[in-house]
């Protein structure tokens, strides 16, 4: 038995102890007697929401769900003996575990239960019971009901975390293709599906059909496979609007116009098509252009971690930090008057100045630490073990060093530059954001007092 279900089960087993038999009658009768009832409240309180709505139709609930949660709540609310208690909460995981898969939330299995608990209360007022009574059994029949949301729960998120963790292998497995190789080949593929297209034009007699697009090797590569590349793009969604654009009414229309015998409106169409097909080879060139970027993790201009896994090291970062006690440090750094800089030198020169000061930012973090690009002209350093004064005197090295270090443009040219930096350290708030949030806080103080300056967004005790 695993650690958090050995405490489920002792919780369990005590709420058993300390309830005395008049009300475990009460609850074993009410689950016999009104689980159909109970269970309706459930899924009408769940089906209600949208989004459960489509998830769940209605003949779902009748023909395979309700029975199943009349069993939950006969079973929940009636089995009084300690020796049944692990096989409850086991039952309770399997249950969290369905749902994990079928994608049904656990605020929407809460939602449900808060309807159950309600109409356990109601349906306990019309019985004969004095209102002591009902109140001390409601409160166990509550009890019951949120200690298998606890199970669930804490199956839901490992299921949850299991799912995220094959998802993330799957990527990279994704990302360990050869992206130029697999872009040529989609490149081709299209291609091939443009030229049968164009045969089938010219030789069109009625029994002709064209191959649709989405059935083509390269339609069926990008409705199946370049998602696991980076989930959902924009181009991605505007390929598939183009290619259902081609199959649903392009394609139709121009067979029926060329075996109709009205070639000239069919060669329009056709031509139509092909201004289809032209937008999707560039949107699938620019997609693959940021799926290199993402996947490789960089950002394209100054070869620094992009902010996708910014959430990933700061959530390591704290888990780390909680445990061993030794906190870790946040600069927020921003140029100052980049506008200007863009302005007066051009975009190419402040691209230079951007790549000048990532390598800066690179050369002076330590080997542990993280330097991320986080924006335009913002950039996160993530120092590693490093209190909050430690992190002060850094961030003003680095502010030295800007200050101090121009940038070399073409011609002998030098452009001088300033960066405010916000600084946060780790303070045990348990969410990445807030450090994020105090950093940005810190930044906009250094910002309205003058720029090029070092702010901590709290003051540290000397020690
Ligand atoms: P402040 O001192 O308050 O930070 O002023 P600022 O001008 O630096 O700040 P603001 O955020 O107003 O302007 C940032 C500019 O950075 C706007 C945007 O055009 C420019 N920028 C963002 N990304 C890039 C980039 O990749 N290359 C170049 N050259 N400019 C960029
Ligand atoms: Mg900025
Ligand atoms: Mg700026």
């Amino acid at each position: 038995m695993t650690a958090p279900d050995a405490v489920l089960v002792q919780l369990w087993a005590q709420h058993i102890a300390q309830t005395d038999a008049p009300i475990r009658q009460a609850l074993t009768a009410l689950g016999q007697h009104h689980s159909a009832q109970l269970a309706d409240a459930f899924y009408r309180a769940m089906l209600a929401d949208p989004q459960a709505g489509a998830l769940l139709t209605h003949d779902d609930v009748n023909t395979r769900l309700h029975s199943s949660m009349q069993r939950w709540i006969t079973q929940t609310l009636g089995s009084w003996d300690t020796a049944q208690v692990p096989a409850l909460v086991a039952l309770q995981r399997h249950i969290g575990q369905v749902h994990a898969r079928i994608n049904v939330g656990m605020e929407l299995v809460v939602r449900g239960a808060r309807q159950l608990k309600h109409d356990i209360v109601q349906t306990l007022l019309r019985t004969d019971m004095d209102t002591a009574q009902v109140l001390r059994t409601a409160m166990a029949a509550h009890e019951l009901i949120d200690l298998a949301l606890e199970a669930m729960t804490i199956q839901y998120k490992e299921s949850r975390d299991l799912a995220t963790r094959t998802d993330e292998a799957y990527r990279s497995l994704a990302s360990s293709v050869n992206m130029s190789l697999e872009r040529e080949r989609q490149r081709t593929a299209l291609l091939d599906w443009q030229s049968q297209f164009l045969q089938k034009v010219m030789m069109m007699h009625p029994d002709d059909e064209v191959t649709r697009l989405g059935q083509s090797s390269f339609g069926l590569w990008v409705q199946h496979k370049a998602n696991a590349f980076n989930g959902s793009s924009d181009e991605r969604e505007s390929i598939l609007s183009a290619m259902r654009r081609i199959d649903a009414d392009l394609l139709p229309r121009c067979e029926d116009e060329l075996t109709g015998q009205t070639d000239e409106l069919g060669r329009q169409t056709a031509r139509h098509v092909l201004t289809e097909v032209q937008q999707i080879r560039y949107f699938t060139d620019s997609m693959f252009e940021h799926l290199v970027d993402m996947e490789s993790g960089r950002d394209a201009l100054t070869q620094l971690l992009n902010r996708r896994y910014l959430p990933a090291v700061l959530g390591r970062e704290l888990e780390l930090s909680r445990r061993s006690g030794h906190p870790f440090s946040l600069m927020l750094v921003d140029v100052d008057h980049f506008k200007h800089i863009n302005d007066h030198y051009g975009h190419s020169c402040g691209d230079r100045a951007l790549q000048h000061l990532a390598a800066l930012l690179s050369n002076t973090a330590r080997s542990g630490d993280f330097v991320f690009r986080f924006g335009g002209e913002e950039f996160i350093i993530v120092s590693v073990e490093m209190p909050a004064l430690q992190a002060l005197h850094e961030a003003e090295k680095i502010r030295k060093a800007v200050e101090n270090d121009p940038v070399l443009l073409p011609e002998g040219r030098q452009l001088h530059m300033t960066v405010s930096i916000g600084v946060a350290t780790y303070d045990g708030h348990p969410d990445y954001q807030h450090l994020i949030e105090q950093a940005d806080q810190a930044l906009y103080a250094a910002k309205s007092e003058g720029r090029n300056r070092v702010v901590p967004s709290q003051r540290p005790q000397p020690t």
